[in-house]
């Protein structure tokens, strides 16, 4: 373990975004001087190339996280956690079909697994039984390399490097031209703040350098994930509050993005939940219940109750 307090010390934040890390994979596991903990297998092969939309499918998944005293990234954030026994899994019997160019939303309260779900699919973790597929593969018969390509992730806290705007997105497609640089933010509703700066796209970033708000820094990474143009995208919203501006920029620039893409979506806002094509509750590590916004309120459970307590409010705001 005292091999990861080097490392560690050397980050001023702790929760580094390691979902990011798969976008940037070589330049953020150089900083933390950490590897992935999985691996291609012998004779993984890549995912088939082209443009037809691939399907995201778990079949009777379960997953505990990784212990302790592992040596490796999951340990990176067990440490960080309060251990209380020994791990359970936080995933049991998960079994779910997005279909190819489908949104589906994942819902439920904090700690119920909804973010674990999402590592699986980026293979951040194998799970420990049942089958994670994409395009119908089992991801631990595919090149994590391309696995990387065809998904992209934004997380809700998305990480940008103390670097220029055009490194900060062109990482996502190297060798893209100054047009795609801009027709991206231009989608992603961020490029009249880019114009406005003096320095441009070779603006610096970051606390040393242009200070993005929470909605600017999302939309970047909207942005980002155009450039990427993945054929699958999970995506988790983010739950702080940004001001109206922003947050009707941010949902525009995500329409947007997720039109005709395979998407898994940890939902926050109503509207995503009402668009999608079908709801997951996700409830103590189990799907809980499935259907449509309609569906699920006149039965009346969990999510009837979740829509009370939370996106009614929204509801109200809005209407
Ligand atoms: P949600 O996204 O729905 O809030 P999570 O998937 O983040 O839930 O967490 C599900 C459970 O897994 C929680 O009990 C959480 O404490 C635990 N957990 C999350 N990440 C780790 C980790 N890296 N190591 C150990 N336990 C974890
Ligand atoms: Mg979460």
């Amino acid at each position: 373990l005292t091999r990861l307090y080097g490392p560690l010390t050397a980050l001023s934040n702790v929760q580094v975004d390691i979902m990011t890390a798969l976008v940037s994979f070589e330049r953020v596991f150089e900083v933390l001087d950490l590897r992935p903990m999985v691996h291609d297998a012998p004779g993984a092969r890549p995912l088939p190339a082209g443009d037809e939309q691939l399907s995201v499918r778990f079949d009777d998944v379960e997953f505990t996280y990784p212990g302790a005293d592992d040596v490796s990234l999951a340990s990176l954030e067990a440490v960080a956690r309060p251990s209380a026994g020994p791990p359970e899994p936080v995933l049991r019997g998960v079994s779910f079909d997005v279909a190819p160019g489908q949104l589906v939303a994942l819902v439920g309260p904090s700690g119920a697994g909804k973010s674990t779900i999402t590592h699986l699919v980026s293979r951040l973790y194998d799970p420990t039984a049942g089958v994670v597929r994409v395009g119908g593969h089992d991801l631990r018969d595919v090149t994590l390399e391309s696995l990387h390509e065809a998904v992209g992730v934004v997380t809700q806290d998305a990480h940008m490097f103390h670097d220029t705007i055009r490194y900060n997105l062109a990482y996502a497609r190297p060798g893209a031209t100054d047009d795609e640089l801009w027709a991206a933010l231009e989608a992603a509703q961020i490029a009249g703040l880019v114009r406005s700066l003096s320095e441009g796209l070779e603006t610096i970033v970051g606390d040393r350098g242009y200070r993005l708000s929470g909605g600017e820094k999302q939309r970047l990474a909207i942005a980002r994930l155009l450039l990427k143009a993945p054929r699958v995208v999970v995506l988790d919203e983010a739950t702080a509050h940004l001001d109206s501006e922003s947050e009707l920029a941010v949902q525009r620039a995500l329409e947007t993005a997720l039109v005709g893409r395979t998407s898994l979506v940890i939902a926050h806002r109503l509207s995503t939940i009402r668009g999608a094509d079908a709801i997951l509750v996700v409830d103590d590590g189990r799907i809980a219940e499935r259907g449509t916004h309609e569906q699920l309120l006149a039965a009346g459970g969990v999510y009837a109750e979740l829509y009370r307590t939370q996106f009614a409010l929204q509801d109200a705001r809005t209407a």
